[in-house]
């Protein structure tokens, strides 16, 4: 789908199925909509439905209205998501179930932008989230829009973050929440997040890839609402990441945006973001986008080489558990985002993820792994003289430092100490 395809789903008149409706769902490859009050993932034809939406959305959304909200004490407006609710999905109030959530925080570090070698170098920190991820940007609406269809059970598979949001909003909302995880493949505190929250976990035998081919076949067989990112419904939020971070800059746009890429959501959501605020006049021009992937899970980064001519799969291996995917369900999605803004894939290894983490760590930010494949891609890119040192250029942290405690254990330099309980004992070790 080229960039003007892309446009035209937020510009084109409703289809008739969504006669009088504010959204309906597009497929992204042929002409079909269905309406948004449906349970549907695909187009009959196979290909992912987008949310579209009558024009001219926008003159409801005004940067006046958007500043506006952000002193306003309405809970819709103290979202970082329901703020830009004209923009998001059209649901009344009740159905709305918010933490809330976004409303994040931009970082900038000397000692990182020194490790790039890019001086104007921020850091978005979508780990800053109730749940410790972006994912729950997504999974607002998502549940959102379950509460809304009056359904009572929600399933996703997940490397862990979308197990905890979804838990937590599926708890706020009453509803029950099966998560799907590859056996052994997740971190402590994301499985605990989940346990905690309350949802009832399936350890799949097999990999990430695996437990989604199977929350799949569960959904259509058993009646579960799939809040994957396959779900479109999630992507609408996290397109606020984007919308958000232009409102802090003053809707100045930065040349690059990154992004850690594993299911390509956030590299889909970031495209949809941009195309939409570039055609409500909000920007005058698109950044360009760097996805970027773990080597030992590069599937995007394979087809990027090759002109995308292929959707490609791996077996995915990387210490980046968090975007450890080796089929991506949003490929065709993020191919056209990639085409749309000049965008680039990149790759990096699992040493250069953790010197990056490690970087970030040290600088008091911290995150976990997958998100350090940003700050790792920026300065691979800025070797390469893609990205110019006069560059302004705009990191997405998609999770907070304790998401992985195992990578953070494994890979500090710094250890603990034991020491007698003597005064003596503390003297000699701030010596050594
Ligand atoms: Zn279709």
């Amino acid at each position: 789908m080229s960039s003007q395809e892309i446009a035209k789903t937020g510009s084109q008149q409703g289809p008739s199925v969504a006669n009088g409706a504010g959204e309906w769902l597009q497929c992204i490859s042929c002409t079909s909509a269905y309406s948004v009050e449906m349970v549907r993932y695909h187009c009959d034809c196979g290909s992912l439905l987008t949310v579209a939406r009558r024009q001219p959305w926008h003159e409801r959304l005004t940067p006046e209205i958007l500043l506006a909200r952000q002193i306003s004490s309405d809970p819709l407006d103290q979202s970082g998501v329901w703020s830009f609710r004209e923009a998001i999905v059209s649901l009344p109030r009740q159905s709305i179930v918010t933490h809330p959530e976004g409303r994040t925080r931009l970082y900038s570090r000397s000692s990182l932008s020194a490790y790039a070698g890019v001086e104007r170098l921020a850091f978005k920190h979508e780990g800053e989230n109730p749940t410790g991820s972006f994912k729950d940007r997504g999974m607002t609406v998502a549940v959102s829009q379950a509460k809304h269809l009056g359904l009572k059970a929600v399933a996703c598979a997940s490397t862990g973050n979308t197990s905890a949001s979804l838990a937590a909003y599926a708890a706020h909302a009453g509803m029950r929440a099966v998560v799907f995880l590859p056996a052994g493949k997740i971190s402590t505190s994301k499985l605990a997040q989940a346990l905690g929250y309350g949802a009832i976990c399936l350890a799949v035998e097999g990999d990430f890839d695996a437990a989604m081919t199977l929350v799949q076949e569960s959904a259509d067989k058993l009646g579960l609402y799939l809040v994957n990112s396959l779900n479109p419904m999630r992507l609408e939020g996290q397109k606020t990441i984007i919308f958000e971070l232009l409102m802090q800059r003053g809707f100045t746009v930065p040349d690059w945006i990154v992004v850690p890429a594993g299911n390509l959501g956030n590299t889909s959501a970031f495209g949809k973001a941009l195309l939409e605020a570039h055609a409500a006049g909000w920007i005058n021009r698109l950044p360009r986008l760097a996805s970027i992937q773990a080597s030992g899970a590069n599937p995007f980064y394979l087809s990027y080489v090759d002109a995308f001519q292929s959707a490609h799969i791996v077996k995915a291996h990387t210490v980046a558990t968090a975007i450890q995917i080796g089929a991506p369900v949003n490929y065709s999605k993020a191919k056209a985002v990639i085409t749309a803004t000049n965008g680039i894939v990149a790759q990096v290894s699992d040493a250069e993820i953790m010197r990056a983490k490690a970087a970030i760590d040290q600088s008091g930010i911290g995150c976990e792994p997958a998100s350090a494949a940003t700050l790792a891609g920026v300065q691979q890119l800025r070797q390469q003289g893609v990205i110019r040192p006069s560059d302004d250029v705009v990191c997405v942290l998609t999770g907070n430092m304790l998401k992985d405690p195992e990578a953070v254990l494994a890979a500090a330099n710094n250890k603990v100490r034991p020491i007698a309980a003597s005064l003596a004992a503390v003297e000699a070790a701030l010596k050594s």
